[in-house]
């Protein structure tokens, strides 16, 4: 029998309610995402200070004290009292005054290359290095704010979205932020709404000649730069006004690929399309657009396969100094812990073997070492 539209449109309100239906028992309001808790060992590797350097600190009575567990034994802290140690400890490290939040864009066109779980890795890990990280999900689907515990079709209204800057109704994207289960991140939410963008900015551009559709993103961001010391912008897999609006705000690109052979193809598709749209942008508008840096992220390597390394030439050759020099390995710890929406760093307690769990945060850790220090360089350019 043949299968008709009507047919499709049934198969669609299923897989919906499915995907309703488990997501509500995962992320049930009484089951909200925790963020996680720190002994003296981990608050100490955050400070970047011996463990006697916190004991000594803590008889001062300067910072929080956090709680000693059930035990006597353990003492305790939470995100956000950690976070308040290490912006006493690091304060060498952080935005300097008048210097400007970074913003820097994941993106790459293929699907499944890991831009939302490197969003949010780098938004936790620049946030436990004591940043203020405004995170903003551009991509419709709403994979990253998923990863915040917040349900993209039920619990994100249009007005809580990019939709009010770009429809005009609004000057600033402040309006759309909130703060999360995880201190020090801020998020602007996605939901399939986000869609109605690609109608109506290219009508907005139609109306009226003197309209950029391209800087609507950008140009909502100006209090946001201020108050944030960075921004992280994750993209959907297409090339959309959406993702224009991204790379026209970012100071910095963010290039996931896997080295494999398909990924790698697609991803030299990227920078085709993406040249011409900048092109075609830079000759009929006069637009100007510099960055100051694009990093090529070797991301979900898989060591057990032997074209790897043959793709990751390939890679090398092509990108030379653009390639970061770390690898993110292909992980259980990731896809076991992306299963309960969350990534290596909300994994309190990992039951697969620590030297794998530590391989993984190593990684994890080591790019969000790289990136702040691109965007310390940034910030020196920009303060006064
Ligand atoms: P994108 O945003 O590019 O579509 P995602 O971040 O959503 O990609 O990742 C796609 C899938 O791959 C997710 O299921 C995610 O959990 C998984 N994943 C991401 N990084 C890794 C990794 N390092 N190892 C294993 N799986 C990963
Ligand atoms: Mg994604």
């Amino acid at each position: 029998m043949a299968i008709s539209i009507y047919d499709i449109a049934e198969q669609a309100l299923k897989a919906a309610s499915t995907v309703r239906d488990v997501r509500g028992r995962m992320l049930a309001p009484e089951a909200r995402k925790q963020s996680p808790v720190f002994n003296m060992v981990q608050l100490a590797g955050l400070c970047g200070a011996e463990k006697t350097a916190i004991a000594y600190r803590l008889t001062r009575n300067e910072l929080p004290s956090g709680v000693v567990n059930d035990t006597g034994r353990r003492r305790e802290f939470t995100l956000a009292e950690a976070r308040e140690w290490v912006r006493v400890f690091r304060a060498k490290m952080a935005k300097p005054k008048g210097a400007k939040a970074m913003t820097i864009a994941v993106c790459n066109f293929k699907g499944g290359v890991s831009k939302t779980t490197t969003t949010m890795t780098l938004a936790q890990g620049l946030s436990l290095r004591g940043h203020r990280v405004l995170v903003i999900d551009m991509d419709p689907q709403g994979s990253l704010t998923t990863l915040f515990g917040i349900l993209p079709d039920t619990e994100v209204r249009e007005e809580d979205t990019f939709v009010p800057l770009a429809n005009g109704d609004e000057d600033s994207l402040d309006y759309a932020i909130r703060s999360t289960y995880w201190d020090g991140i801020d998020l602007v939410p996605a939901s399939p709404t986000l869609f109605t963008c690609e109608f109506g900015l290219p009508a907005r551009q139609m109306k009226d000649p003197e309209f950029q559709f391209w800087n609507v993103l950008n140009g909502g961001l100006g209090a946001a730069r201020e108050a944030y010391d960075v921004i992280l912008i994750d993209t959907p897999p297409a090339l959309s006004y959406g993702t224009v609006n991204a790379f026209m705000a970012a100071d910095g690109l963010i290039v996931p690929t896997p080295p494999n052979a398909l990924d790698f193809a697609s991803s030299a598709q990227f920078w085709t399309l993406f040249s011409d749209l900048a092109l075609n942008l830079t000759q009929t508008t006069g637009v100007d657009k510099t960055f100051e840096f694009i990093h090529v992220l070797l991301a979900r390597v898989d060591h057990n396969d032997a074209a790897a390394s043959v793709v990751r030439q390939w890679i090398s050759a092509t990108y030379a100094e653009k390639v970061l020099p770390v690898e993110i390995p292909k992980t259980t710890v990731t896809s076991n812990s992306s299963a309960e929406f969350g990534t290596v760093y909300d994994v309190s307690r990992y039951d697969g073997s620590a030297s794998t769990y530590r391989r993984a945060r190593e990684a994890y850790d080591r790019v969000t070492e790289l990136v702040e220090q691109s965007i310390q360089a940034y910030w020196a350019k920009t303060a006064q």
